[in-house]
Parts: structure tokens; C-alpha cells; sequence
């Protein structure tokens, strides 16, 4: 029986540390950390996202300036907002909520949030810097993992992880991230042939591909450690990738869903907000 990866419990003292160095920081430079929280529409689940990353702002001591604009805005509406807040001396942090509405241009939107305020980590600098191992702001979810991965004190080096999924915001970063540590780093995708023969040599599993419990016991190595990150909203509620109730029998570590990587996404992104208001600080 898999121990638990408790990403509520860990993230809520992530988050209580950071409430500490928040009121370090204000006390300091006699200003709030403040973020910027951008959100185009009224996606269900975006509206949910949002509004737990303002109360975590608010748990911590970061000043959170919500803007939430019409499902039709224009884009040039939504630049000059980022251009303003680009501009704005007393913004630490930017954050566009994705997915955006059709009609927007999500990457020449995101281009124009500067690299030192991109705490989702998802402009092409600090994407490039990631790449090259180098500082850079990280994006959130993959951070969140390797933190949980790094709570485990299981040595990380030679470990064959593999990661279900490719996307610019989980797949890749997390891909490069264990490289980083020094894993053997397989990616899947929709086109990778026989799935199963590939995720039963992980020893870390991580799985990113929005489909719910795709991924039964028999996809999964004895003693794996499985990382769950997707989020599926089904009529029995939510749910993740991974077939927990059966794969939590042969793994070692498992995350569940809601719970798991969900909280630590927001801790990471908060620490990210406390970061660029260091570094804008010349810290
Ligand atoms: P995405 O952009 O839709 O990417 C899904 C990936 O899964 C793609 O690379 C796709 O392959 C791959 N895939 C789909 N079906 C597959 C299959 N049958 N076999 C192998 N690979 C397959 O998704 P995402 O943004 O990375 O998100 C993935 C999930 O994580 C979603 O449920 C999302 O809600 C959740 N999520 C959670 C958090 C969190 O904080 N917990 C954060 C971000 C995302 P192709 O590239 O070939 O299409």
C-alpha cells in the first residue's frame, strides 16, 4: 500500500512560511508583495482556480489586484492591461489565468508580461532559461512536483521517470526538471506506441494528460512512485489521471486528486510571487 503524497498538508506549511518572510518582506521595504490576477471569461473551473490563488494571496499577506474582464474582450484591451501593469512599479507578479478565450492570442499575451513578474514561469526567457538549467522563474506545477518528490528524501539520480504528456506548462518543464536531478527522462504522448511497456520500467511516474484514471495498476512498475496531476471534473466528481484506488496497492508514493499536486501548484506560485519581489527588490 502506497504511502500518501499529501500536497494539502505540505503546501499549508509552505504557505505558512511564506506568511512569515511576507511580513519579513513588508516590514523591509515597507510595501505588500502584490500580484497581479488576470482572468478573461468565466470558465468554471478557471473561476475556481482564480479564486484559491486569491485566497491564498490573502492567507500569506500578498495584496492580490484581481481583474476580471468580459469573455469578449478584445485583445488590445487585455495588452494595454499587461502593458499597464508591466509598467506599474508597485507589481511584483502577473498572472494570466489560461486557458483564454478563442480569440485571444495566448502566446503574444504572454509574451508581454516581463520575465522578473512572470510568476507562472511561461514567458519564452524564463522557459529558455529553464532549458538551459540556468535561475529562471519556474513554472508552477512541475516545481510543486519535484518539491513533493524532494520531501521524500528518495534519491532521484538514475531513476527512470517517465511522464505522460508534453504540454509548455506540465510535460515538458517537469521533463527537464528530473533531468536536471539527473533521471533517465522518458516523454509520452498521444503518438507514443505501446504506452504500457514504457510507463511499467518508471520508477517515477508522472502523468499529465487530462484523460480520467487512464492509467490502471497494470501500467505501473511494483514500488513506483506516482505522480498524478491531472484534474477531471466527472459526474462522480473529481478526479485524476491515475486509477488511484487500484495503483495506490503497487505503488510506493501516490498523490492523490484533489489534494496532491493541486495545492502545491498554488504554494509554488506564491513562492514565485515572493521571489520576483525579491529579485525587483535587488535581493
Ligand atoms: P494538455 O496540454 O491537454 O496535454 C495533454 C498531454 O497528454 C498531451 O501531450 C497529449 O499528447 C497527451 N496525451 C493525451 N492522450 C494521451 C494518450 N492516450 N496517451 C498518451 N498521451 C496522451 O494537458 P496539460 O495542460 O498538460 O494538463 C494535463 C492534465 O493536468 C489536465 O487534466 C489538467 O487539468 C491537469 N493540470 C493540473 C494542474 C495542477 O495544478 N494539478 C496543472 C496543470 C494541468 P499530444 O501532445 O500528442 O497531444
Amino acid at each position: 500500500m502506497a504511502e500518501l503524497l499529501d500536497g494539502k498538508l505540505l503546501s499549508t506549511k509552505i504557505k505558512e512560511d511564506l506568511k512569515l518572510k511576507a511580513a519579513e518582506f513588508e516590514a523591509k521595504y515597507c510595501r505588500k508583495i502584490t500580484l497581479a490576477v488576470i482572468l478573461v471569461g468565466e470558465n468554471p473551473a478557471s473561476c475556481v482556480y482564480v479564486k484559491n490563488k486569491i485566497k491564498a494571496a490573502e492567507f500569506i499577506g500578498i495584496k492580490s489586484l484581481s481583474f476580471s474582464l468580459p469573455e469578449n474582450t478584445e485583445e488590445k484591451d487585455v495588452e494595454d492591461l499587461i502593458n499597464n501593469l508591466a509598467r506599474d512599479k508597485s507589481v511584483d507578479g502577473i498572472l494570466v489565468q489560461l486557458p483564454l478565450p478563442k480569440h485571444l492570442d495566448e502566446e503574444k499575451i504572454l509574451a508581454l508580461i516581463p520575465p522578473e513578474k512572470d510568476v507562472d514561469g511561461f514567458t519564452a526567457e524564463n522557459v529558455g532559461n529553464a532549458t538551459l538549467f540556468k535561475d529562471c522563474v519556474n513554472s508552477c506545477t512541475p516545481a510543486g512536483i519535484m518539491y513533493m518528490l524532494k520531501s521524500i528524501n528518495v534519491p532521484l539520480s538514475g531513476k527512470h521517470a517517465v511522464i505522460i504528456g508534453r504540454s509548455n506548462i506540465v510535460g515538458k518543464p517537469i521533463a527537464l526538471m528530473l533531468l536536471k536531478e539527473n533521471c533517465t527522462v522518458t516523454v509520452c504522448h498521444s503518438k507514443t506506441v505501446d504506452l504500457k511497456s514504457i510507463t511499467k520500467q518508471a520508477d517515477i511516474l508522472v502523468v499529465a494528460m487530462g484523460k480520467a484514471k487512464f492509467v490502471t495498476s497494470d501500467m505501473v512498475k511494483d514500488g513506483a512512485i506516482v505522480i498524478d496531476v491531472g484534474i477531471n471534473r466527472t459526474e462522480t466528481g473529481l478526479c485524476g489521471d491515475v486509477d488511484f484506488e487500484t495503483v495506490k496497492d503497487k505503488a510506493s508514493y501516490i498523490t492523490p486528486v484533489p489534494g496532491g499536486v493541486g495545492p502545491m501548484t498554488i504554494a509554488m506560485l506564491m513562492y514565485n510571487a515572493y521571489t520576483c519581489a525579491l529579485r525587483r527588490e535587488n535581493v
